[in-house]
């Protein structure tokens, strides 16, 4: 082992990407970053927060997306491990928050099993950022007094069984990997009486190619196809969804066919 090999210290830091747009990354992201002699970046995660990275720095794609192809979670864990025992700091970018869907903790716990430290930085939840950024609240005085974030694909595949007690609730409920499953999912806010309740759509959220359409659980599944809304997307149920301008919209339009 070389003398420089003896002076590495090897940590790693879980860094949320936010949701999309480079400037929605936390300062305390930007600095992890500055110090980063690995980076190991998601599908997800905007390759422009890159540049805050030393240019020396090493820079992998590890892909995870659904339909690409990825590395396994086993890989990436691995390579974790290789890169910061080899090089020092690794910072494991990850879109939205590490914690929000994000297989945060496995590699948490994989490197704890290789007494690696590791320091976890939040960053912006698509699950809550997204709708916030259309100016849809997830929780609003007098209208939601609770949000549910819910995958849409558990890992059967099947959606989330806690969305049938999702849609029997007053809640706000946000879904996440579940433009696929919509057809099912609609099913179920039906099958609970909740044919007019209000649903939007995002895709690509705070992306410069940001999409939205808005309607009702009925008509969600004909406007994504008629506006070919594509993933990465996340569905919003709730009344909520009423207070996007383009909700009141609706309501005028509908008001003046009738
Ligand atoms: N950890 C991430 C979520 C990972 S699961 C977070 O906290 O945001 C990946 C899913 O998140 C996608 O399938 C999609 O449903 C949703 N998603 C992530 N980024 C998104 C974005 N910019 N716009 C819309 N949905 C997004």
């Amino acid at each position: 082992m070389s003398d420089q090999k003896l002076n590495i210290e090897s940590r790693i830091t879980l860094l949320g990407a936010g949701p999309g747009d480079p400037d929605l990354l936390t300062l305390k992201g930007v600095k992890a970053l500055q110090t980063a002699d690995v980076v190991l970046y998601d599908a997800l995660t905007n390759e422009a927060l890159l540049e805050h990275a030393p240019a020396e720095a090493i820079k992998v794609y590890v892909g995870k997306r659904s339909g690409e192809h990825s590395y396994p979670q086993d890989t990436i864990n691995k390579l974790m491990i290789d890169y910061a025992l080899n090089y020092g700091h690794v910072v494991r970018l990850k879109g939205g928050d590490p914690f929000v869907f994000g297989r945060g903790y496995e590699e948490l716990d994989y490197a704890a099993s290789y007494s690696i430290p590791v320091s976890v930085i939040p960053g912006i939840s698509s699950s809550i950022g997204v709708p916030g950024l259309q100016q849809i609240p997830v929780t609003h005085r007098g209208m939601s007094e609770s949000f549910w974030v819910i995958t849409g694909t558990t890992t059967s595949g099947e959606v989330s069984a806690d969305i049938y007690q999702a849609a029997q609730s007053n809640a706000t409920v946000v879904v996440l990997m579940g433009l696929k499953k919509l057809p099912k999912i609609v099913e179920i806010f039906k099958a609970a009486g909740k044919h007019h309740l209000p649903t939007a759509v995002v895709q690509n959220g705070s992306a410069e190619d940001e999409r939205l359409v808005v309607g009702v659980v009925e008509t969600i599944e004909s406007l994504v196809q008629q506006e070919n809304i594509k993933a990465p997307a996340l569905l919003i149920f709730g009344e909520v969804v009423s207070l996007h301008p383009s909700f009141k919209n609706l309501i005028k339009q509908y008001a003046s066919i009738a």
